[in-house]
């Protein structure tokens, strides 16, 4: 047996964190590290927020979990206003990004069902997705790495390269029934689609009768300084998936449709015990106090502007180390020209975590209430790294 009783699913870090403050993470002896990652933008508040602590407190010394047999009034509300500050009519609650993923595509195959179009089940995704780790997860993100071992693959998805609008025209069939994308792509390396791409979809789906489905699992919830990522381009999806920031820290997702999108979902058609439970509900709704506060969001751009002009100096003082600084808000990326391990381990030596991701990327996704301060003091320590990369890097000519 190798050293744990664990899954060996996870080369980790011996690394373990104690307590977590804000954008800070405290090991036991008291090493203090600033937390750049935030559980790959879960963390959407920073650790132990005050307010959420006390929502979720609360609501343990009242009613843990109860049936969506019964109604759940934290759902009720949560999905009210999920409802109002999105394209959504309608909102069913899972407890991960891949079971929200999985939601989405039911409610896509359904609608064309129930429009009497039972053929119509393909969907087009894209090259680098990542939606997940379930079967139709893994089929839908295409990566041989995920598919690989698991058997055969979940039919009905039509892969065509990121951003490739004409190869997106050509994958259009009789039978395709979504289109399902990532605003801006995470685990592929902060790729963003550009807006007139975005329009483009909306386009082609109302041509040929599509759904336009994204996965706002990362970019969602404020990350890029709008409520969800899509916002940015002006068209509206028929669904999206969000989860990770939703919770803060506490596991939940959600898929969101409109009313017309949402029609085939009819009693009994879907179901989860988990979802929606009163625990999830009560932080989802003190996450939403405070991300929809008022101004909370332009702070949110604002500060991502501030980080990206930083990161823009540093990519300038080491063009040897970065080739690229991308993405929007507070999901942003360093692209590196030496592997990214060495740079991530780099920063991790000056106590500042963040997240790697496809393409040699390095991404920041710090708690979207980080301070300008906390800001200035991250890009102190990612120049204290390229710094130690340089003077390790062996001297060339
Ligand atoms: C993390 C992620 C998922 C999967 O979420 P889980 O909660 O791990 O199932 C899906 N899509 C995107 C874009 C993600 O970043």
């Amino acid at each position: 047996m190798s050293g744990s009783a664990l899954y060996d699913t996870y080369a980790r870090l011996p690394l373990a964190f104690e307590r977590g403050e804000g954008s800070w993470l405290m090991t036991a002896d008291g090493t203090r590290y600033l937390d750049f990652a935030a559980g790959i933008a879960v963390n959407s508040l920073g650790h132990a927020h005050p307010h959420l602590v006390a929502a979720l407190v609360g609501q343990a010394g009242r009613l843990w979990h109860i049936s969506n047999l019964y109604e759940v009034p934290g759902q009720r509300r949560l999905g009210e206003r999920l409802a109002e500050a999105s394209f959504a009519d309608k909102v069913f609650f899972t407890n991960s990004g891949a079971e929200a993923l999985e939601c989405a595509i039911k409610t896509a195959r359904r609608y064309h069902f129930v429009n009497g179009e039972e053929n119509r089940v393909r969907i087009i995704t894209f090259e680098g997705a990542f939606h997940g780790r379930t079967l139709a997860t893994i089929a839908a993100g295409g990566q041989k790495k995920y598919l690989e071992g698991f058997g055969p693959p979940v039919e009905g998805f039509d892969q065509v390269p990121f951003g490739d609008m004409e190869a997106v025209e050509k994958a259009i069939r009789p039978e395709t029934a979504a289109i399902l994308v990532e605003p801006v792509q995470g685990e592929g390396g902060i790729r963003r689609l550009s807006l007139a791409a975005m329009r483009k979809l909306r386009e082609l789906c109302d041509k040929h009768g599509l759904l336009l489905v994204l996965d706002e699992v990362q970019s969602g919830v404020g990350r890029t300084g709008r409520f969800l990522a899509h916002e940015w381009s002006g068209v509206k999806p028929d669904i999206a998936a969000v989860a990770k920031g939703i919770g803060g820290g506490f596991p939940m997702g959600a898929c969101l449709a409109t009313e017309e999108a949402a029609k085939g979902m009819t009693p009994g058609v879907h179901g989860t015990t988990f979802g929606g439970n009163p625990l999830a509900m009560a932080v989802g709704n003190a996450v939403l106090d405070i991300v929809l506060e008022e101004g909370f969001l332009e702070d949110v751009a604002r500060k991502g502007l501030l980080l990206k002009q930083g990161l823009a100096a540093i990519a300038d003082a080491f063009p040897e180390i970065v080739e690229e600084i991308r993405g929007e808000g507070l999901m942003l990326g360093i692209r590196c020209k030496v592997p990214n391990a060495v740079v991530q381990k780099a920063m991790r030596e000056e106590k500042l975590l963040c997240a790697p991701a496809g393409e040699n990327v390095l991404r920041l996704l710090p708690p979207l209430n980080v301070s300008d301060e906390e800001i200035q003091n991250a890009l102190e320590r990612i120049r204290a790294a390229m710094e130690a990369v340089t003077a390790a890097a062996p001297a060339d000519g």
